[in-house]
């Protein structure tokens, strides 16, 4: 009888595998994206291009760069991907699930994760990514465009420098650009050429994308 109930249960198990194996979607391929609880790649299934709003709280000296990483991305994807918004009023002020996506220069950070550059949240539905807000922790990071002398110092919401601030910058291009590639659907990596590595290091103007970069963004836009 014993013998029985354990045959039973193998079958049980046995029939799940295979129902598993033949549910397994067809994009399967990795490609560095997030996946959904059926291990499909997640992503903007739309043929317009994605609206961003850039909010008020982004330095001007900066925005330059958010145009040329998105342009980056585009000219690997083959496809116009972004539409930019300057105006800020088409946004919520402050980053929350408002159905609308933007970016946000924030001057305060949770004081555990201080030593976190940049996060990106994504929303998705099914595999579709519905909403996507990026948050640059201009707290306790200084940032530049191009010059590397003419920093944007670390600050808080009271305009306070952050003491530290002077000693280190970083490439705010670069940033973004790992922060739209999470905004698309990537993941991290540990692939050391890719832009989708976890940290930037200070001064390291990461700007361009790598083989695996190129290759993952086609597996989902183009
Ligand atoms: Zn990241």
């Amino acid at each position: 009888m014993a013998q029985r109930g354990f045959l039973k249960s193998l079958l049980i198990v046995s029939t799940l595998a295979f129902t598993a194996v033949s549910c397994k979607p067809k994009d399967a391929k990795d490609c560095g994206f997030v996946k959904n609880v059926y291990g499909q790649n997640i992503s903007w299934k739309t043929k317009e291009p994605i609206p961003l709003v850039i909010n008020s709280s982004v330095p001007s000296q900066l925005r330059p760069a958010i145009y040329r990483a998105i342009k980056t991305w585009e000219d690997h994807a083959g496809e116009k991907l972004f539409r930019v918004i300057e105006d800020s009023s088409q946004a919520s002020a402050s980053p929350t699930k408002d159905g609308k996506n933007a970016i946000y220069f924030m001057h305060t950070w949770e004081s555990n994760r201080q030593s976190e550059q940049g996060r990106t949240s994504v929303y998705w539905a099914d595999d579709q990514i519905m909403e996507s807000d990026i948050r640059i922790n201009a707290a306790n990071f200084s940032f530049y465009d191009q010059e590397p002398t003419q920093l944007v110092l670390a600050s808080g919401i009271d305009g306070t420098v952050n003491a530290l601030s002077n000693s280190d910058g970083y490439n705010f291009e670069a940033l973004v650009l790992h922060e739209l590639g999470h905004f698309l659907g990537l993941k991290h990596t540990t692939d050391r050429s890719s832009v989708m590595v976890t940290h930037l290091s200070a001064f390291t103007n990461r700007t361009v994308l790598s083989e695996s970069d190129s290759e993952s963004i086609k597996c989902a836009y183009k």
